[in-house]
């Protein structure tokens, strides 16, 4: 029976797991072991059925959590972020370096960090491949650029901002067909909306890129300054980090990923 409502749970998401139905059911077996049964018996069929009760509810717990893994794959979950566990960090982090908390100007800053850290993190819970649904016949074979992109990323190392710009170029592919061009902003949010590396992150737009249009070549350039390395540590202002993707016909050919690169820096 527990295999069944296993399912039944599964599939069907706006049912609530039956903490109520296990308890009924229990209910009617003591009832029906009451009447049948000796009273020495009675008990021991009344702990047997309640261990069962235990057992099922712990079940439907578990089934809670897998009805809201599938929510989460199907994008109809409530966001996985939890404000709570980041303003009890933001409040262990401030007493960590001796501030102290009731100060007027720390009193609201927990909530605040926390809602800041939902905004420059919600890149996470964003289907790149989606942003690429609609795709335009544009009988297009030739470069597309979109440059000076801003974005702001968090140094996953030090969760600290870097920012700069991406310089994104691509050839569709036989069929030359191109995605609309703020798609191209979307997906560099998406992905620097986490936290990350600047290789990586020029990696995984690149490869949204290649994954959904199929294009001849892809190439991504971007530049940054990362605070981890001017404000702290080494505090070299100024010090621009530059990454690059280089994909299909920008890596096979030299001339086209000159002629790229050309438009990217040439005002
Ligand atoms: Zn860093």
């Amino acid at each position: 029976m527990n295999n069944f409502k296993r399912q039944s749970h599964f599939f069907s998401f706006d049912k609530k797991p039956s903490n109520n139905e296990t308890e009924a059911e229990a209910k009617i077996a003591t009832k029906e072991t009451s009447a049948e049964l000796a009273p020495e018996e009675t008990s021991a069929e009344l702990a047997a059925k309640e261990t069962e009760a235990k057992e099922a509810t712990i079940l439907t717990q578990a089934d809670q959590a897998q009805v809201s893994n599938v929510q989460a794959l199907l994008g109809n979950e409530p966001a996985r972020f939890d404000k709570k566990k980041i303003e009890e960090g933001v409040r262990l982090i401030l007493s960590g370096i001796g501030e102290d908390l009731d100060r007027e100007g720390l009193r609201q800053t927990p909530q605040r960090v926390a809602r800041a850290f939902e905004e420059v993190c919600d890149g996470l819970d964003e289907k790149v491949d989606d942003l690429f649904e609609v795709t335009f016949d544009a009988d297009c074979h030739d470069i597309v650029i979109v440059k000076d992109i801003p974005f702001y990323s968090l140094c996953e190392h030090h969760l600290l901002p870097f920012f700069g710009t991406a310089h994104i170029a691509y050839i569709p592919g036989l069929d030359g067909r191109v995605c609309g061009i703020s798609k191209l902003g979307r997906v560099v949010e998406a992905y620097a909306h986490r936290p990350q590396l600047q290789e990586r992150l020029c990696n995984e737009i690149a490869t949204a890129i290649e994954r959904n249009l199929n294009p001849m070549g892809v190439l991504v350039v971007m530049e940054a300054e990362h605070l981890c390395m001017t404000m702290r540590g080494v505090k070299k202002p100024g010090a621009v980090t530059m990454t690059s993707a280089v994909r299909g016909a920008f890596n096979a050919n030299p001339a086209t990923r000159a002629e790229a690169l050309s438009l990217f820096y040439n005002k």
